[in-house]
């Protein structure tokens, strides 16, 4: 079993290359997972020497984009300011072969903000309209759009997904890993006023369910009458927004369990994994035969779960060659179960790995991190990736070194 554990560009920058290398092989890892695509969401980093917090821009990518590539696409990556200084998906491959080491671009997708540089606000004769990047959200059954969470029905999102793996994979990278890439699981239960949507997860899943353009026009290319529908779950989310207690359904491992809003919801619920599955095939049929696709489902119990994103682990499956599962459970149990049943929906096609976080919530102790490893171990589980170098605390990142030999 490989272990990788994953690296972003700042801590290599703070921490220096040969510093890093040194660490990583001391842990026993065989790869480097280093951030391509990050959303921006602020860093704590407890073993820094100087910058304890880090906030990185919002939606960059950390690799100079290829400039032809981007010229005429509607959407365009975003690069940091890091690579201004240092591209290290230019450097650090071949630095890395030196160790032993692979490097793998970790591509978190989602959210897409357009590159600074507002377009102007009146046209001079012959200049083309910007594009409307905002049709290319997702838009829910109120017709609300979420910000930056590009739906994948679109073919410009789907192509520009495609084009951004392909792009930072012109580098000596041994694999990618896909994050954040389906159906966006948007998070209402941190929104000011969603207190009303807290007993009622289907209602909360709903809300993100896009009934955009493309969407709907994929739905109805399946004969779903998708106007009566999108009626029907905006009034059962009306019912349930209205606080006078109206029925939920549950949440079950399936969409059947939503059948009772709409007879249509489970098959357009269906439609999606489709719609991302087909995704990662195509870009896996669009990428460099020896690059490794790896997906890494946001649902905490993919096997269970994952449909809500469209990343439904058989359709995943036929794409990639391994699909990592989040091991950030604190029930073993549970998170054997979830492995063994991932894997018999993969049926052979997709290697299983697993991601893990060593430390508070998930491992609080070194025995309950300890007895994941193993689990992965005896489960013979094609790899195991741990989480951000830079964000593990000093006695959480000797656990990893600890576990790794199989230690007690
Ligand atoms: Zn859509």
């Amino acid at each position: 079993m490989e272990y990788s554990i994953e690296l972003h560009p700042w801590d290599l920058a703070e921490e220096g290359v040969e510093q890093t290398l040194a660490t990583v092989v001391g842990l026993g890892a065989r790869c480097m997972s280093l951030t391509a695509s990050w959303p921006g969401r602020a860093v704590l980093r407890p073993r820094a020497a100087a910058q304890r917090m880090y906030f990185p821009e919002r939606a960059a990518v950390y690799f100079r984009p290829e400039e032809s590539r981007w010229k005429d696409s509607p959407l365009k990556p975003f690069p940091s300011e890091l690579v201004m200084i240092e591209d290290y998906f230019e450097t650090l491959p071949l630095r890395a072969q030196r160790e032993g080491l692979s490097v793998e671009a970790r591509v978190v997708f989602l959210p897409y903000v357009p590159p600074p540089g507002a377009p102007p606000k009146r046209l001079m004769p012959g200049q083309a309209k910007p594009f409307p990047v905002e049709k290319l959200y997702v838009r829910n059954a109120f017709g609300d759009r979420l910000p930056g969470y590009l739906c994948p029905a679109h073919e410009e999102v789907r192509r520009y997904f495609i084009d951004l793996v392909s792009d930072v994979t012109r580098h000596a990278v041994s694999s990618v890993a896909l994050e954040s890439f389906g159906y966006p699981l948007f998070d209402f239960g941190s929104m000011p006023g969603s207190a009303v949507l807290a007993a009622a997860p289907a209602a909360q899943f709903l809300m993100g369910v896009c009934f955009c353009e493309s969407c709907t026009a994929r739905g109805e290319a399946m004969h779903i009458d998708i106007s009566p529908l999108a009626w029907r779950v905006r009034n059962f989310l009306e019912r349930v927004l209205s606080g006078e207690g109206a029925p939920v359904p549950p949440l079950t491992e399936s969409p059947d369990g939503l059948g009772e809003i709409d007879e249509l919801l489970p098959a357009y619920l269906r439609l999606r994994n489709d719609i991302v599955g087909t995704l990662v095939r195509d870009l896996r049929a669009a990428l460099r035969k020896d690059v490794r696709v790896v997906s890494v489902p946001g649902s905490r119990f993919p096997a269970a779960q994952a449909w809500r994103e469209g990343g439904e682990v058989a359709r995943l499956a036929a794409g990639s060659n391994v699909i990592r599962l989040q091991g950030n459970t604190p029930d073993t149990g549970a998170l054997v179960l979830d492995i063994t049943r991932a894997r018999e929906r993969a049926g052979g096609r997709a290697g299983i790995g697993l991601k893990l976080s060593p430390g508070p919530p998930h491992a609080p102790t070194y025995e309950t991190f300890a007895e994941k490893v193993a689990v992965a171990r005896d489960l013979g589980l094609e790899s195991l990736a741990f989480s951000g170098l830079g964000e593990l605390a000093h006695a959480h990142l000797k656990w990893i070194a600890r576990a790794a030999e199989g230690g007690p």
